[in-house]
C-alpha cells in the first residue's frame, strides 16, 4: 500500500473506533460457510476489541447453523463462537468480517439488520453499502491483513493469539502464499504476525496436513475424474450428493478440492462441483493467470475476487456444468465458444 492509501485506511479505521467506543455490546460475523480468513479474522478482531476496550460484550457469531470446520477448531477462541439463530440480542454494534453483501450473512442478517450500528472490515469486491463505517479494500490479500492494520492502529497489542488467528487468516487466503494475491504486504503481515508468536507449522498441520482418510478416498475419486476442455487451458471436476453420503464427509471438508483441480499444468481456469443440500450445487471457480472469473460466478448469483470465485445454483453437477463451461470457454475468446472446446479434451474420465 501506498502511504497515502495508509493515511486514508486510517482515517475510515477511526470511523470503526468511533462505533466501537459508543458500543456497549458488540456482534462480529464473517460470511456463510467460513472459511479460515472467516473464522481467524472474526476471532481476532474480537480480541482487539477486548483487549483495547476492555468491558465491552463481544460475540463471535456463526452466520449458519453449523459448527467452526474442523480445520480451524485449533484456533484460540474457536469454541466461543455462538450460532446467529441461538443470539437474541440487539447489539450497539454488528461488525461484518470478510464480507460486504448483506445476504451472505445468512440467519445473521436480521442481527445486522436491527443492529443499532454497522461497520464492515472486508477485502471482497463489494455491492451496495449498508454500513457507517469500515475499510472495503479489494487489494488487500485477506481481511485478515486489514484487521492486522486496524490492530496496529487501534490497540497496538498484538497478542500471539491474535497473532495466530490472523496468520491462519492470510495463509489461507493466499493459498499457502501461492495464489496471485500473495503481494508484499501479505508476507510483510505475516513476518510481524510470526514475531509476534505466531506458528506458521501449528497452522499447516491443522489446516493442511490433518485430512481425515474419508476425505482423503474422495478427492482421489474426484482427482480421477478431471477433465480438461478448450485445449487443456480449463479444469473440471465435481462430486455427488451420492459421492458425497457414501463419503461420509461434511461438505466444510471438501473446500480445498479445488486446488487438486487447479494444479494441473497448462490449466488456466479452474471448476470444481459439488452436490449439495436442496437440489443445489456449489460451485468454485479459480484463475490462475489475469482471467477474472469472478464476473462468471455473479452471473451464476454468486461473487468473490477476480481469481477466486464462488456460487450456488440450482440443478445437478450436470445441469450447472452445462451452463458454466460455455461461460468459460467464453473467457478465452470474445466470440463464441467454438463448440468443439465443450467437449473433454481427454475422454474416459468417469464417474
Ligand atoms: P470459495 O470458492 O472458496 O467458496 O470462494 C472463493 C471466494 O469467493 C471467497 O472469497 C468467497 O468469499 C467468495 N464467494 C464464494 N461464494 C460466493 C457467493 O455465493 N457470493 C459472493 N458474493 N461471494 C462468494
Ligand atoms: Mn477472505
Amino acid at each position: 500500500m501506498r502511504v497515502s492509501e495508509y493515511m486514508e485506511q486510517a482515517e475510515l479505521f477511526k470511523g470503526v473506533v468511533a462505533l466501537i467506543e459508543d458500543a456497549n455490546t458488540i456482534a462480529i460475523c464473517a460470511h456463510t460457510s467460513p472459511d479460515g480468513d472467516a473464522i481467524g479474522s472474526g476471532l481476532a478482531l474480537a480480541e482487539v476489541i477486548r483487549t483495547a476496550w476492555p468491558g465491552k460484550r463481544v460475540t463471535n457469531l456463526l452466520a449458519d447453523k453449523d459448527p467452526v470446520p474442523r480445520i480451524y477448531r485449533f484456533l484460540p477462541g474457536s469454541d466461543t463462537f455462538v450460532h446467529a439463530v441461538d443470539y437474541d440480542v440487539t447489539p450497539d454494534l454488528f461488525i461484518c468480517v470478510d464480507l460486504s453483501q448483506m445476504s451472505r450473512l445468512a440467519d445473521a442478517e436480521k442481527i445486522c439488520a436491527r443492529a443499532h450500528h454497522v461497520a464492515v472490515l472486508d477485502h471482497h469486491p463489494s455491492g451496495e453499502r449498508f454500513w457507517e463505517a469500515g475499510v472495503v479494500r479489494p487489494d488487500a490479500a485477506a481481511t485478515g491483513v486489514i484487521i492486522s492494520e486496524f490492530c496496529l492502529h487501534s490497540s497496538r497489542v498484538l497478542t500471539p493469539t491474535i497473532a495466530q488467528n490472523l496468520l491462519c487468516a492470510i495463509v489461507t487466503d493466499t493459498g499457502r502464499f501461492q495464489y496471485q494475491n500473495a503481494d508484499s504486504e501479505a508476507f510483510e503481515t505475516a513476518s510481524m504476525l510470526v514475531e509476534a508468536g505466531a506458528s506458521p507449522a501449528e497452522v499447516a498441520l491443522n489446516v493442511y496436513q490433518s485430512d481425515r482418510l474419508a476425505y482423503v478416498h474422495l478427492a482421489a475419486r474426484v482427482l480421477a475424474r478431471i477433465q480438461t476442455f478448450a485445449e487443456g487451458r480449463i479444469a473440471y471436476s465435481f462430486a455427488t450428493a451420492e459421492d458425497i453420503a457414501n463419503a461420509g464427509v461434511t461438505l466444510d471438508e471438501l473446500d480445498g478440492l479445488i486446488d487438486l483441480v487447479r494444479c494441473i499444468e497448462g490449466t488456466k481456469v479452474a471448476l470444481f462441483l459439488k452436490e449439495v443440500d436442496g437440489g443445489k450445487v456449489r460451485g468454485n471457480l479459480r484463475s490462475k493467470c489475469n482471467l477474472d472469473v469472478s464476473g462468471i460466478a455473479r452471473e451464476m448469483g454468486g461473487g468473490g475476487h477476480r481469481a477466486a470465485a464462488g456460487f450456488t445454483a440450482s440443478g445437478t453437477v450436470d445441469e450447472v456444468r452445462a451452463i458454466v463451461l460455455p461461460k468459460l470457454c467464453a473467457l478465452f475468446d470474445d466470440s463464441a465458444a467454438p463448440s468443439s472446446a465443450l467437449t473433454a479434451d481427454v475422454r474416459g474420465a468417469s464417474r
